[in-house]
């Protein structure tokens, strides 16, 4: 497909389609009028690195499945434990 083909009016509609994306991505971009995500929750682990999640794992027993901070150990490691919180919820 060669821009050639286009008739003046699908030119013209593909025009007006730009402009008002280009206007959308820079009321984005610059206004910064679009609010940054939610998450669900954040963990912190113990050297103040922060996690967003919006699901977290769940243990058997039903409880939150204990996570070890991935910057400070590559595995799981009891001393980097993340402390989850919702950030939808009091207190
Ligand atoms: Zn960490």
């Amino acid at each position: 497909m060669s821009d050639s083909k286009l008739t003046g009016q699908q030119r013209r509609e593909l025009e007006e389609t730009l402009a008002s994306v280009e206007q959308a991505l820079n009321r984005a971009l610059l206004g910064g009028e679009a609010p940054p995500k939610q998450w669900r929750y954040t963990g912190t682990c113990p050297a103040g690195h922060v996690l967003t999640r919006d699901r977290l794992r769940r243990s058997r027993d039903g409880g939150v499945r204990r996570q070890s901070c991935a910057a400070c150990a590559p595995g799981f490691d009891e001393r980097f434990l993340v402390t989850w919180k919702r950030t939808d919820e009091e207190g």
